[in-house]
């Protein structure tokens, strides 16, 4: 083990984020949780902000020195809301499951019933798995897609909702391909008195710019991560486009009635966490500019027509993908059809420079260790310029690993191809 002083460079550490910068700028990145920010978002990521102590609010601070920082996370603030349209945000969550367990604290009690999407068909750990807090603390019931379709049955969501009456409904996930009906949920959420929450982290930047349905009028609150579509540096945010009173009655020591969002605020800190990262929201606030330019429409468009053309291309090439296609920016890929099982296909295809996850799909007989899917998305490589034929290309490259992976020249041959191919390609294109 070797031990550095801060008198010298950190070679050890600055030699292993060159090969990571390497392996970024190499290889196939298809995890559809993942993208490539831009240099100014990561230049705020590594500044001084990072030295600074601003527990609070701007304007409303524990801390002395943080005129500079207030206007910064104020920045922030704005452009989410010029962003979403909305009327309140909090930008500090660490990340999207800290934002989430912000909002559970604020609308809550521990034993609550919170009613989410099933897991194993493509929801996420943070909306009741019992190995989060969230399935620990609080009483989690699921919905999940019909095996013929693949597709969520909203009555099958209304009779659950009835029978279990939850304190709180979630919608959003991490590997669903179709959108979302925010018009029934906010019905059946109505219809027992539920607050509905929408975690957006994975379509964020394409329903920021009108390419999903919009969750903001139907859904009371609403999270995302700040990384994934929305292309900005890792982290979480809460919004809402319309403040209410809070409707379980908590009133503040003088008996007044406080608002969703002044709950909310609580809920983050100092509910879930302490000091804000304001070189994060530093961060952040350059990647909600950048969303809001024209140039992230464009994207955004093109994100989408990749992910369609490479779910076409993967079911004209006789894989099963779930839904039998995408309206966003990933897809889950059902690998049993073709004898294979998602921990091979990753393994085989990492050989091949080519990064994917291996995902349980819906109705799963293997183990999330094993799993009988992958998950696919666009959302990197269009980052990096990649365009409809590029996706075609990057299809048939999986398919000859895929069906070749135990030939180890042909996985080597791929991986040559890729790497000569990426060369073309920076790692930030727009
Ligand atoms: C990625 C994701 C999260 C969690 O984000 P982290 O920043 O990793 O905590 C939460 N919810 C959904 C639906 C996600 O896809």
């Amino acid at each position: 083990m070797s031990v550095q002083t801060s008198l010298y460079r950190d070679t050890e550490i600055f030699d292993l984020i060159t090969k990571e910068n390497n392996r970024q700028l190499h290889g196939i990145e298809l995890i559809a949780s993942e993208n490539f920010v831009s240099p100014q978002v990561m230049e705020a990521a590594g500044s001084v902000l990072t030295n600074k102590y601003a527990e609070g609010l701007p304007g409303k601070r524990y801390y002395g020195g943080c005129e500079v920082v207030d206007q910064v996370e104020q920045i922030a603030i704005d452009r989410l809301k010029a962003l979403f349209n909305l009327t309140w945000a909090n930008v500090q969550p660490h990340s999207g499951a800290q934002a989430n367990m912000a909002v559970f604290l604020a609308c809550l009690q521990p034993g609550d019933k919170i009613l989410g999407f099933n897991l194993s068909h493509g929801g996420h750990l943070s909306h009741g798995s019992p190995v989060n807090i969230s399935g620990k603390y609080f009483q989690p019931f699921f919905y999940g897609v019909e095996q013929e379709t693949g597709l969520i049955d909203w009555n099958k969501v209304e009779e659950t909702a009835h029978k279990e009456r939850p304190k709180l409904i979630i919608c959003g996930a991490s590997a669903y391909s179709r959108d979302w009906d925010y018009v029934r949920l906010r019905q059946i959420a109505d219809s027992i008195g539920a607050i509905l929450l929408a975690d957006i982290s994975h379509p964020a930047g394409l329903i920021a710019k009108g390419l999903l349905n919009d969750p903001f009028d139907q859904c009371h609150i609403v999270t995302t991560t700040t990384h994934k579509t929305l292309r900005g540096t890792r982290g979480g945010v809460i919004m809402m486009r319309n403040d209410f009173p809070n409707p379980f009655g908590i009133t503040t020591p003088k008996g007044e009635v406080r608002m969703m969002s002044s709950l909310l605020d609580s809920g983050v800190f100092p509910g879930t966490q302490g000091g804000p990262l304001e070189h994060i929201i530093a961060a952040k606030a350059i990647a909600f500019g950048e969303a809001l330019t024209e140039n992230f429409y464009n994207y955004a468009i093109q994100v989408q027509k990749n992910a369609r053309v490479m779910a076409t291309e993967f079911v004209n090439r006789g894989y099963k993908v779930i839904s039998d296609g995408t309206d966003n920016h990933l897809m889950l890929i059902d690998l049993r059809p073709k004898g294979l099982t998602g921990k091979i296909a990753e393994n085989s295809l990492i050989q091949a420079d080519i990064t994917v996850n291996k995902n349980m799909v819906p109705f799963d007989d293997k183990t999330a260790m094993t799993t009988s899917g992958m998950r696919v998305g666009t959302a990197a490589m269009t980052t990096r310029g990649l365009v409809e034929k590029d996706m075609v290309r990057i299809v048939d490259l999986i398919d000859d690993v895929l069906m070749n992976h135990d030939k180890a020249t042909t996985v080597a041959a791929v991986k040559k191809e890729i790497n000569t191919w990426m060369q073309d390609y920076p790692l930030f294109q727009f």
